[in-house]
């Protein structure tokens, strides 16, 4: 039995185990993690990590002699299997159980998986956890034809690690343009060109009859029209499905995630969920939503720690998100989906600008290459409890600095 059990050893778990204690809670706290390292950042894996530049030693968030300091305790390799809400226990996968006084649900997301023809065969990668990226690695070294599906974040960081290192790339992707969920149709066209120019090929509108093979290999893709391109690498990344089936099978309500209220509380008062594998009403998007970032993670984290250390407080975090796809550095603050004014400033040719985008002659996102500065100013400015309006951003000259003051 723990006060404090939290389900999910990753970027949000353990940030509610430490600002826990930074809060002051005093309870005993049991982290358990079915993954077998210690908590560890993912974002380098498909960037950093890959290129060997980022060690996995660097990958580790905390180190086991602090989590033993502030008494925190964490059991890895076994997975949560059950949760008895009546008797408030966690049946867990090693045969034993954990009772809880409040059960925290941080288990994240895991990669949506090809089903399609060809989905058996080896060379088909995914990128999600330690274990797929020091198994990418040399298969990466040994290809020669890389087949990406799928221009998202993981996708294109992983085109732009491939191009990187000589290899051929083609990127396949349903949609018309890159990134088209998260950033706006310039970002999507300045990053297309980046990446054409680094050698990146891209299939538009793209639909993938099946992946081809041979003695049971990988050996490239068929798109519907009978074109084939060869591959002795395929990287699927076609997005995340939270891992929410413990809540549903417990009876709480998921719904693209567990679905949680802006104290992360579900509608059980002893289990709350935070991080990639909850959808939240979020004031930003006007609706609920499920996110899968960093940002989202920890300030998730730490909101359910100022709530079971008797300070709540309601998520109302400025989401903010970046990707590093090859010498590009974007980072987005504020969501621009519907925007219908865009202000550039900086230099797009030098790849060192930020887009200011407004929606109804309100400031609602920027989205920043290279100008980490201008991330720093964005989130500050969409924290003001006042929304800036174009008219106050272009009496600034679209000054960051001075709309942040
Ligand atoms: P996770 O960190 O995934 O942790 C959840 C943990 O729970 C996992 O270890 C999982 O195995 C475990 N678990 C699941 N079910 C159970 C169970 N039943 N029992 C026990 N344990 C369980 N975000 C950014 O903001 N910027 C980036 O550049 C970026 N790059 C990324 C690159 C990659 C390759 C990936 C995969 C993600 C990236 N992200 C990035 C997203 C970011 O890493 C996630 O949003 C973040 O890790 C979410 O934290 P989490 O704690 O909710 O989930």
């Amino acid at each position: 039995h723990a006060d404090v059990v939290i389900l999910g050893a990753g970027q949000a778990g353990l940030q509610a185990a430490l600002s826990l204690r930074e809060e002051g809670f005093a309870g005993t706290i049991q982290m358990i993690g079915d993954e077998a390292a210690l908590p560890y950042q993912r974002p380098p894996l498909s960037k950093g990590f890959l290129l060997g530049q980022v060690g996995e030693e660097a990958l580790e968030l905390r180190p086991q002699a602090m989590l033993d300091k502030l008494d925190i305790r964490l059991a890895t390799g076994v997975a949560g299997t059950g949760i008895d809400r009546a008797a408030r226990r966690l049946a867990l996968s090693d045969g034993s159980a954990c009772g809880y006084g409040h059960l925290i649900l941080a288990t994240g997301s895991r990669v949506r998986l090809w089903s399609g023809a060809g989905a058996d065969l080896a060379g088909i990668a995914y990128l999600r956890t330690l274990d797929d990226a020091r198994a990418l690695g040399p298969r990466l070294e040994a290809a020669r034809d890389v087949v990406v599906i799928g221009a998202g974040f993981i996708g294109l960081e992983f085109a732009a690690v491939a191009a990187k290192r000589g290899k051929r790339v083609h990127v396949l992707e349903a949609a018309d343009r890159v990134m088209a969920r998260a950033v706006t149709p310039a970002i999507s066209a300045f990053f297309r060109e980046r990446h054409e120019i680094a050698g990146v090929e891209f299939r538009f509108g793209a639909k993938l009859a099946g992946i081809t093979g041979r003695d049971g290999q990988v050996a490239g893709v068929e798109l519907d029209g009978d074109e084939h391109l060869p591959a002795d690498l395929v990287l699927v990344g076609i997005g995340g499905i939270p891992n929410a089936e413990l809540a549903a099978a417990a009876g709480l309500a998921v719904e693209n995630g567990v679905v949680v209220d802006e104290m992360m509380a579900t509608a059980d008062p002893h289990v709350s969920a935070i991080g990639d594998c909850c959808s939240h009403p979020n004031v930003f998007a006007g609706s609920r939503i499920r996110l899968e970032s960093v940002q989202n993670a920890i300030d998730q984290g730490r909101t359910i720690a100022a709530r079971l250390a008797g300070k709540p407080q309601p998520y109302r975090a400025v989401p903010w998100f970046w990707s590093d796809q090859g010498d590009l550095k974007l980072q987005m603050a504020g969501f621009t989906n519907g925007a219908d004014h865009q202000v550039t400033i900086g230099a797009m040719d030098e790849a060192r600008f930020s887009l200011l985008s407004f929606r109804g002659g309100a400031l609602v996102g920027i989205e920043s290459v290279n100008r980490p500065a201008d991330n720093m100013l964005a989130r500050r400015i969409l924290a003001l409890p006042q929304p800036v309006t174009l008219a106050a951003s272009e009496a600034a000259g679209h000054d960051l600095k001075a709309l942040a003051m």
